[in-house]
């Protein structure tokens, strides 16, 4: 399964300020590159924005199951939904 193709669904936040707009070079496709929050200036690279909101991708890839049904195996289908009834409290935007 290629994950790339969902990548856009996933929005980070930064981690200082919580904007989710973020400026980076596309042209390096390294989990070093370096990204720049355009809300508050802070730099860092991708991984440590990725590790920053490790939580929220969490529940980023449950989202993402739910748009991904007809690319996923239906024993992932199933238990996908099983973690989804238990954390009705979480929101997406
Ligand atoms: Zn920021």
């Amino acid at each position: 399964m290629n994950s790339d193709k969902y990548d856009r669904n996933v929005s980070l936040q930064c981690p200082t300020c919580g904007a989710t707009q973020f400026e980076y070079d596309e042209a390096v496709e390294s989990d070093h590159a370096k990204v720049r929050c355009v809300s508050c200036d802070r730099e860092m690279t991708k991984e440590e924005l990725i590790h920053e909101n490790s939580e929220n991708l969490d529940e980023h890839m449950r989202e993402i199951g739910e748009q991904a049904l007809d690319d996923v195996a239906n024993e992932t289908k199933k238990s996908l939904k099983k973690a989804f009834s238990g954390n009705k409290n979480i929101k997406f935007k």
